[in-house]
């Protein structure tokens, strides 16, 4: 097993996820190569794969405390709904599976999704190929995060009942990943940059720090620079910590062909930085700020919908991508006064002047500051 112990799995254990490589078994399947298959339920998923002719099967037993929290959100639910927007887009609903995992005949669900979980087992994903399938696998345990910290403090009693008194146990052991966090940054390169091969230099060193810093899920977020009249962005499906050949160059003022592989936000990001107030942008999901601004926006919290800032920060909706309901219409107005801005449900939209460096500082301490004060909340419901 410690010879398959390739990127996209480690990257797993890096971000926290998985307590061992031997927690997770796969298989991967094409017509010329055949089939590969590892872990201890390689028995399993060959059985499920017979039943469903998927290229990529994963099963994998979460860190504590995300198995707590798949077993308390799972309790007389059929399905655990995502709530924040990249698990919605990505997931939808994550259907638990409700008979013995060995009985495979609830493998028919995942011809339809991408991801199910199982109480005591943990999360078990198809997708086209293995990366795919880790990616699936880290998202639902973020969606499961944002999940059990809103419920929390928005609906506690269900939890409660479902842990039997110790949903606290599991928030402390989240808490307890942040505490890792530092408050100041170590510095980023400092700029104008004015040549490409610095900017990209600058956006792999931004990129790696968003991810070591955990504010992005399953490494995942987007950066960009504007150098003159053209725009230096993260390519889409790009993983923030391997952005060498993962960056597209296109127009910072018009659409281009070269669009289509760039981010997802690319419209927020063009529509910013056109403004010609900054020339940096960061764009992550960090855990806190997403759980608060859930909290906040949840009806029966608030009668207020969305409310106008969090820790001092503007809050923005708006759909990921352009259109007549895009980020972009929402963000680019308030990033003209402020530095920061969030985007409900969703993530933390930060420019520069001149670099990365503001940008991340201003965007950890939000971070920082919204842990602190669902820290707070949770004091204050006693
Ligand atoms: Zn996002």
């Amino acid at each position: 097993m410690k010879n398959i112990a390739n990127k996209p799995l480690s990257r797993l254990c890096r971000d926290g996820l998985l307590a061992s490589i031997d927690d997770v078994s796969f298989l991967e399947y094409d017509a010329v190569t055949g089939m590969r298959c590892y872990g201890e339920f390689s028995p399993l998923l060959q059985s499920i794969h017979k039943e469903i002719p998927s290229p990529s099967l994963l099963l994998a037993k979460p860190r504590e405390p995300y198995l707590r929290a798949i077993n308390a959100l799972s309790c007389g639910v059929d399905t655990i709904q995502a709530e924040d927007s990249e698990s919605k887009m990505l997931l939808g609903a994550l259907p638990v599976v409700k008979t013995s995992p060995l009985e495979t005949n609830w493998a028919h669900a995942l011809v339809k999704q991408r991801a199910l979980v199982i109480p005591n087992w943990g999360i078990i994903v198809s997708a086209p190929n293995l990366l795919a399938s880790t990616v699936i696998f880290s998202t639902a345990c973020f969606a499961i995060k944002i999940k059990f910290l809103v419920d929390f403090v928005s609906s506690p009693t269900s939890l409660l009942l479902a842990t039997n008194g110790k949903a606290s146990e599991t928030i402390a052991t989240f808490l307890t990943d942040v505490k890792k966090r530092p408050a100041r940054l170590t510095p980023l390169m400092r700029g104008i940059f004015t040549d490409l091969p610095s900017a990209r230099k600058a956006m792999v060193q931004a990129g790696r720090r968003l991810v070591t810093l955990g504010l992005v899920n399953a490494s995942f977020g987007n950066i960009s620079y504007a150098l003159a009249d053209a725009l230096l962005i993260s390519a889409t499906g790009s993983f923030l910590d391997d952005l060498e050949e993962a960056m597209v160059l296109t127009s910072l003022y018009q659409k281009n062909r070269q669009d289509k592989l760039a981010s997802s936000e690319l419209p927020a990001h063009r529509k910013i930085l056109a403004t010609g107030k900054a020339r940096a942008l960061l764009h992550g999901h960090p855990t806190f700020v997403v759980a608060l601004s859930l909290f906040e926006a949840s009806a029966k919290h608030t009668k207020v919908k969305h409310p106008p800032t969090i820790c001092g920060v503007p809050v923005v909706k708006g759909k990921t991508g352009g259109g007549r309901c895009g980020l972009d219409k929402a963000l680019a107005p308030v990033l003209t006064k402020s530095n920061i801005a969030i985007a409900a449900g969703h993530g933390v939209f930060c420019t520069g002047e001149r670099d990365f460096h503001e940008p991340l500082q201003n965007m950890l301490t939000l971070e920082n500051a919204c842990c602190q004060a669902y820290q707070r909340l949770i004091t204050a419901f006693g």
